[in-house]
């Protein structure tokens, strides 16, 4: 049954959006793999992967199976009940992490707003009223409700908006001495991106987090690690802290573990999780059957060594062309990142033009983001195809060449 719907066009979103973004000039309406289409039936390349969302690009027919049949069984019940979904991604999750519990919601920002909470609760039983400050990194990002970006400190995100949440100190990335000098045993948490994303795509340092977790420990600290853009799969592991062997007491993740269903959890353990006991805590959809059913269905894609693998190998073929269209052209001066999470530094005669290479791109069918005015950032699908890639970056490269030559 196929349903008829009114024409609807881009200018439109001026007239009945709340105008807080500025979407590209076309409307996508399709989808499969790493090709969309818009409105004209115009085909492109997606290496944006809805910002580090689509991890199994648009469609996956796993993800399509996992939805559809789950729609025919059961949509919500809220958590006066619980369902099958929910309990069999939280043991996946947890036979695959650190962890040994779940808590599910439908962001990024829930997430560590969840987070936040639980750290500060946890203190407050178990040293008293004054142990709540959380340490947060300079240019980090952890979301948009006002605790989120309390925490993140980033004025243009954060002011405005009358009195923000107190006791947040922040420190400057991957500097350890900066983080000894601000912990305390009035600390409560110490809240780290292992690749700062929004901000530049920028991966933490091995001896950074080791450190931050010794400093942790030694003043009764929670560490808690925001994978919201770098869980499940992204960088080539499961999470980031894979990587680094550096254990966090609480991971939050979103984006990618519904492959663009919203979904969003955190992973702790007994022992701190019991700390949100009834009624502390909760969310309606947090936990609903149909995300969780299609995260089941990521995960069991995803954590599998071909793809984990694939999306290492998958790293040093981006990397390889962009650093030659990067020195052809002049205008990268570093590719950074990890697997499908990679930064393009603009470098210094480019510097703040991210945005028109957003625009050159479009132009050449082609769908990149920007981690800030300096960044052209890549998060594509896991599972995108060699070809893509390939014809991806040939597209990027007009779009370079067309940007450069003015
Ligand atoms: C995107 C992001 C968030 C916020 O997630 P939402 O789903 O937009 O609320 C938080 N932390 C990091 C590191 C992110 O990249």
């Amino acid at each position: 049954m196929s349903v008829e719907h009114a024409q609807v066009q881009r200018a439109e979103f001026d007239q009945v959006m709340v105008p807080n973004y500025a979407p590209a000039a076309f409307i996508p309406v399709r989808g499969e793999g790493s090709r969309v289409w818009d409105q004209t039936g115009r085909e492109l390349i997606d290496l944006t992967g809805g910002i580090a969302v689509n991890s199994l690009g648009h469609c996956h027919p796993r993800l399509i199976a996992a939805l559809t049949e789950q729609a025919h069984k059961l949509w919500h019940v809220s958590n006066v009940f619980t369902n099958e979904p929910t309990l069999r991604l939280a043991k996946k999750l947890e036979q695959a992490t650190f962890a040994d519990r779940a808590f599910f919601c439908n962001s990024g920002a829930e997430a560590n707003e969840a987070a936040f909470k639980l750290a500060r609760r946890v203190a407050h039983d178990r040293f008293g009223p004054q142990k709540y400050e959380i340490i947060a990194a300079l240019n980090s990002f952890h979301g948009r409700t006002l605790f989120t970006v309390s925490v993140a400190g980033q004025p243009k995100y954060s002011d405005g908006f009358g009195p923000k949440i107190e006791g947040i100190a922040h420190v400057p990335y991957n500097d350890l001495e900066a983080l000894e000098a601000a912990i305390s045993d009035k600390t409560c948490a110490v809240v780290l991106e292992p690749i700062q994303g929004e901000s530049g795509i920028l991966p933490a340092e091995q001896a950074y987090l080791e450190g931050a977790r010794r400093l942790c420990d030694r003043h009764n600290a929670l560490l808690i690690f925001d994978e919201v853009q770098t869980g499940v799969g992204r960088t080539g592991e499961l999470f980031a802290y894979m990587h680094y062997g550096v254990v966090p007491d609480i991971l939050s993740t979103a984006k990618g573990l519904g492959g663009g269903f919203p979904i969003g959890a955190i992973l702790t353990r007994t022992e701190l999780a019991q700390h949100f006991s009834v009624g502390v805590h909760g969310t309606t959809f947090g936990g609903n059957p149909l995300a969780c059913a299609v995260a089941e269905a990521v995960i069991d894609v995803v954590n599998t060594p071909e793809v984990l693998q694939g999306i290492k190998a998958k790293h040093e073929r981006f990397k390889a062309r962009l650093q030659q269209i990067g020195e052809q052209y002049g205008i990268f001066s570093q590719i950074r990142g990890m697997g499908m999470l990679i930064g393009c530094v603009l470098s210094e005669p480019c510097k703040g033009k991210a945005k028109d290479v957003l625009v050159a791109a479009e132009q050449a069918d082609l769908m990149v983001l920007q981690a800030g005015p300096d960044v052209v950032r890549l998060a594509p699908s896991l599972v995108i195809e060699d070809a893509d890639i390939d014809e991806g970056l040939l597209r990027l490269e007009r779009a370079v060449a067309r940007l450069v030559r003015g």
